[in-house]
């Protein structure tokens, strides 16, 4: 299978079927790696907002209506109870899918990278694809922990997310909600926000122009995110299928 990671792109220029969405707020690196980002980065003053990018994973044209997915939220190692259900309830909400809500499992050993002390999103996703099975088609993994990819020439670069654009799974991690939050109200906004954002892209949803739209791209700054209104747009819900809200 074809790995690559490049440059987010315009929707419209985006081959169907071929990509995962990865969410990046470059977080703290053990020094080796921080040295390597900046160096990436070419300045060293870059900011320490990674842009998103996309990381290809082929799944083909996996693209669902909402009515047809049934997604199985997943805990991965201990998870808030509470925010456990505000992520249920958003995504039923919010895109209209069926919800199946899973007991927390153990993180998988084989996705700890011991260098820089946290999980591989991409090999979370492998994890994670496996444990889909009829009636489930997708799964929304969410975690407590630090998780990272490899992403603009770094090997191991902490993001928020990882997620199959479209196709079966992603990965949330609460570890970069919390960066400069305001308070609680604020991380979980931004988690359950991000959940739902990641499980339309399963779905097959483009990111979105209007920025008070959940689907708007967060452009490598978690303020985009606490900007939104953590609703769907009219134009998104259209997209699915789904019937415009009145104004
Ligand atoms: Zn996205
Ligand atoms: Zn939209």
């Amino acid at each position: 299978m074809s790995r690559r990671t490049r440059l987010a792109r315009r929707p419209s220029q985006r081959p169907q079927g071929t990509d995962a969405a990865i969410v990046g707020f470059m977080g703290t690196h053990q020094p080796p790696s921080r040295r390597e980002a900046l160096a990436a980065l070419g300045a060293a003053g870059a900011s320490l907002v990674a842009p998103r990018i996309c990381a290809g994973q082929s799944y083909g044209t996996m693209a669902i209506r909402p009515q047809d997915a049934r997604v199985a939220v997943q805990p991965l190692g201990p998870f808030d109870t509470a925010l456990y259900d505000q992520i249920a309830t958003s995504l039923a909400g919010e895109l209209s899918v069926n919800v199946q809500r899973e007991s927390s499992i153990d993180l998988p050993r084989s996705a700890y990278y011991a260098r820089n002390r946290r999980y591989r999103a991409e090999r979370l996703l492998d994890f994670l694809r496996r444990r889909v099975a009829s009636p489930v088609n997708r799964i929304l993994g969410v975690t407590e922990v630090d998780i990272s990819t490899s992403a603009h020439g770094v090997y191991d670069w902490g993001v928020l997310g990882l997620g199959d654009l479209p196709g079966p799974a992603c990965v949330i991690s609460m570890f970069r909600c919390r960066r400069n939050a305001r308070n609680a109200a604020q991380v979980h906004f931004r988690m359950v926000t991000t959940c739902v954002h990641e499980v339309g892209h399963t779905l097959g949803l483009d990111h979105c122009r209007d920025v008070r739209c959940l689907m708007t791209d967060a452009r490598g700054t978690v303020r985009t995110i606490d900007q939104s209104s953590g609703r769907l747009c009219n134009r998104c819900r259209t997209r699915l299928g789904l019937a415009p809200r009145p104004a």
